[in-house]
């Protein structure tokens, strides 16, 4: 049994064979404990009446009267006295009958071979036909004493009406086995359909095509798949616009470092010259350098869990020391820094939040005006801790702010142009803070300013 398709037949023609089966046992047990004695008791009532009709009308001929008896569906063996035998209607299949059950019969016994039978395992008793399978009763005619052995003669019960029933049953049989196989194809098909599409996904072919207009549970299976799909050609594709990024922001650091080395190999250079060229190749070493570490860490954060290390801090405490280490870059453009900082103790893991905080304010500078402000605060909301950074700079329009958590997203390059940066900080912001079960909501005004809000569970 290779496929469902054939596994799903065999089953379904097994439970009816079962079925069948258990019918006709039950209905053998049914026969063989009510059936055979109303039979045994009906056929000795007629026998005993033939008997009794011979026995008050000896004008009649016996034989004659027997062989009319036959005619109403009747099988008839007459034994005398001295053993012979005479049967009237149609013949029995096996005539053997002990002598002793004959003589018994002429000396005044009712042979109930009907009950007597030997129990078969189908309803086979009623069908045997055999002089065995009779009732015996002893008859008088004309002063002498027979024995008259009788029994249905079945096919007088096989009338038109058994045909058909017959016949019902057959076609039944037949239609149910042929919409089995037409119906098992329907059930099955879409599966093999799924297999298909699931190998065609295997190959990289993300454009499958499945019928989603079934209502059950293949044709939800079906949307669930179209789903995953999609899904996995998103992921795709963000894994190639991924390299793509990564490539091109190595490379181009890589040439520029490439272009001013070898430009530092001329002699003719003055000295600013050259001083100004290391001062690049050195900014784009360290921007190489910011790059990888970037990247490590959402590697890491990608991977997971294991990353964390969870532990009690005082998060107040964390950002105050933040804040001096960026006081020279915040004095540097006359930026107003102010802070509400109490001492908040978190539990969470201090080296990842850190870096959230360092991308928010590292951020809220790059993107400040000269002599803007930044005002950074903790509050404490029930089970929650709210973090806000909020700065006068450049600010978003609204489809650059849908799009800042994205990897390598640069709003709006005319303006970023001359800041240094990746695109990554605020994706690692995010995953971050969503490994702490934590929310992170943004609002922006072009040229007005931006205000990160940082929410986290304090346990
Ligand atoms: P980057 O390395 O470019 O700073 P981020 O992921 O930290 O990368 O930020 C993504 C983009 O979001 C930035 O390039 C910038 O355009 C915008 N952005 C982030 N923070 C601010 C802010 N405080 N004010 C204005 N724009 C911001």
């Amino acid at each position: 049994m290779k496929t469902l398709y054939v596994k799903f037949i065999v089953i379904t023609i097994g439970m009816m064979f079962i079925s069948f089966l258990l019918a006709f046992v039950i209905s053998n047990t049914y026969y063989q404990q009510k059936l055979k004695p109303y039979n045994d008791n009906k056929n000795t009532k007629v026998a005993l009446d033939i008997a009794a009709f011979a026995e008050s009308h000896p004008t009649i001929s016996l034989t004659e009267y027997l062989d009319s008896i036959t005619k109403v569906g009747y099988q008839i063996c007459l034994v005398d006295t001295n053993g012979n035998r005479t049967f009237f209607g149609e013949p029995f299949r096996n005539k053997s009958l002990s002598i002793s059950t004959q003589q018994d019969v002429i000396n005044g016994h009712i042979f109930h071979g009907i009950l007597q039978f030997p129990q078969g395992k189908f309803v086979t008793g009623f069908f045997a036909n055999e002089l065995n399978n009779t009732i015996g009763v002893p008859l008088k005619y004309n002063g002498e004493t027979f024995a008259l052995f009788i029994r249905p003669d079945i096919k007088f019960l096989f009338n038109e009406m058994h045909i058909l029933f017959a016949w019902i049953l057959g076609i039944a049989i037949t239609l149910t086995i042929i919409m089995v196989v037409i119906n098992t194809k329907y059930l099955v098909k879409p599966i093999s359909n799924l297999t298909k599409a699931t190998k065609s996904l295997a190959n990289g072919n993300f454009n499958v095509e499945l019928d989603v207009t079934r209502h059950d549970e293949i044709g939800e299976l079906s949307h669930s798949f179209l789903r995953m799909a999609r899904k996995l050609e998103q992921m795709d594709d963000m894994r190639k616009e991924f390299i793509s990024n990564i490539s091109h922001d190595i490379q181009s650091p890589l040439s520029n470092i490439k272009g001013y080395s070898s430009l530092l190999e001329t002699d003719s250079i003055s000295k600013e010259e050259r001083s100004q060229y290391v001062s690049i190749i050195n900014s784009e070493i360290k921007r190489l350098s910011t790059l990888t570490k970037q990247l490590l860490l959402l590697a890491s954060l990608d991977r997971n869990e294991d990353i964390m290390k969870k532990k009690t801090f005082n998060l107040g405490l964390q950002l105050k020391k933040l804040v001096q280490n960026y006081q020279w870059a915040v004095s540097d453009k006359e930026i107003m820094l102010s802070y509400s900082l109490p001492d908040i103790e978190i539990i969470g893991d201090p080296s990842l939040l850190n870096t959230v905080w360092d991308n928010l304010l590292s951020n809220a500078i790059k993107y400040n005006k000269q002599n803007g402000s930044i005002e950074i605060s903790i509050d404490k909301k029930e089970e929650t801790v709210i973090v806000t950074f909020e700065d006068t700079g450049i600010g978003m329009n609204d489809p650059e702010l849908e799009r800042i958590f994205e990897r390598f997203y640069r709003a709006d390059k005319a303006r970023t142009r001359t800041i240094e940066g990746t695109g990554l900080g605020l994706s690692i912001v995010k995953t971050i803070i969503d490994l702490h079960s934590g929310r992170i909501n943004v609002r922006s005004n072009q040229n007005e300013g931006t205000t990160f809000i940082v929410e986290l569970p304090i346990r």
